[in-house]
């Protein structure tokens, strides 16, 4: 049997680490704030008490933390994955972080044999929860298809998209993507209501045409109900419009509608709603246009 620790058992992390015990791998999940191991040991999987305990004697490591210093430290730092690591053990990153951090990650993992991807995700909690996420991989061809069944246990969509770091690149073009997604769906609801059409019915013929969307379809009703429970918080996507902002201008594109967003996202955060869902943007959105009534 395919032993996998799995470290970071979040929003993300504790369902997918479930579905891979669903697929029959025994799955031994660490988390830093306790609590966290909860739904996979409810669902017949194992909670270890560190990083080295889920990590040594197993045979892939998934990592689904916030940022790019936590992969850092988790996987290179004194106690980490890669100090309790043998070789050939397949290391599969599903966080969205730095091009660059997923780079040195791979680089690190290869100096004691490790097989490094780079494997973040898109399908929100919703595509973790039910196991349909789609996931862009970095790294070597032989490696992706060595982990392709782990892989296929967690999402539907599995594509290799080129070496180290060029799975964080999409995710990176896929977070700008999203963010403006957000924000046009979230104005156009602030005009819907403003201008007293039926809304329902709005969002239903909108869904059916050009403008429909996954976006449209999950978030909309968030909008509408103002329930901005996460869902992916404000402060995960504000961490990645830096990322996409910083890794554009590297390859020398402008990107002036992901800048607005990106600001807009910002604004959130400072204002203290970074643990709100993204589809808050909706919120801002509103309270900018400060003449209209709330309609509920
Ligand atoms: P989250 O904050 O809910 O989960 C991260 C977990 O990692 C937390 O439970 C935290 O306690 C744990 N953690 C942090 N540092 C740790 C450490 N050193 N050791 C062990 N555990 C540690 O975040 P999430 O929403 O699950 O997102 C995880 C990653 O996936 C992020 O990079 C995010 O950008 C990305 N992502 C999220 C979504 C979404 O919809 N939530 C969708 C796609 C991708």
């Amino acid at each position: 049997m395919t032993t996998i620790g799995f470290i970071g058992l979040g929003i993300m992390g504790a369902p997918m680490a479930a579905n891979l015990v669903t697929a029959g791998y025994d799955v031994v999940g660490f988390n830093r704030s306790p609590d966290k191991a909860k739904d996979l040991v409810a669902a017949g999987g194992r909670e270890a008490a560190c990083v080295t305990e889920a990590a040594e004697g197993a045979d892939v490591v998934i990592t689904m933390l916030p940022d790019s210093p936590d992969v850092l430290g988790v996987v290179t730092g004194p106690d980490g994955v890669l100090a309790h690591s043998h070789p050939g053990q397949l290391l599969i990153d599903m966080s969205t972080i730095r091009p660059e951090a997923s780079r040195q990650v791979a680089a690190a993992a290869a100096a004691v044999g490790v097989r490094a991807l780079d494997a973040p995700v898109s399908g929100g909690e919703a595509g973790a929860r039910e196991g349909v996420l789609s996931i862009m991989v970095g790294g070597e061809a032989a490696d992706v298809e060595a982990a392709r069944p782990v892989l296929e246990a967690v999402g539907t969509t599995v594509v290799h998209v080129g070496p180290h770091g060029a799975g964080q690149t999409v995710k990176a073009a896929n977070q700008l993507i999203v963010a403006g997604n957000i924000q046009l769906l979230g104005e156009a609801i602030v005009f819907l209501e403003a201008s007293g059409v039926d809304l329902d019915a709005a969002i239903r013929v909108l869904g059916g045409g050009l403008a429909g969307s996954t976006v449209l379809d999950r978030k909309a009703a968030n909008m509408v109900g103002r329930d901005f429970t996460p869902g992916f918080r404000l402060a995960l996507h504000h961490k990645d419009m830096g990322i996409v902002t910083t890794a554009a201008r590297e390859a020398g594109v402008v990107i002036p509608l992901g800048a607005a967003v990106a600001q807009l996202i910002a604004a959130l955060v400072a204002r203290g709603d970074g643990d709100l869902d993204h589809s808050a943007l909706f919120a801002l959105t509103h309270d900018l246009s400060t003449e209209l009534p709330d309609p509920r």
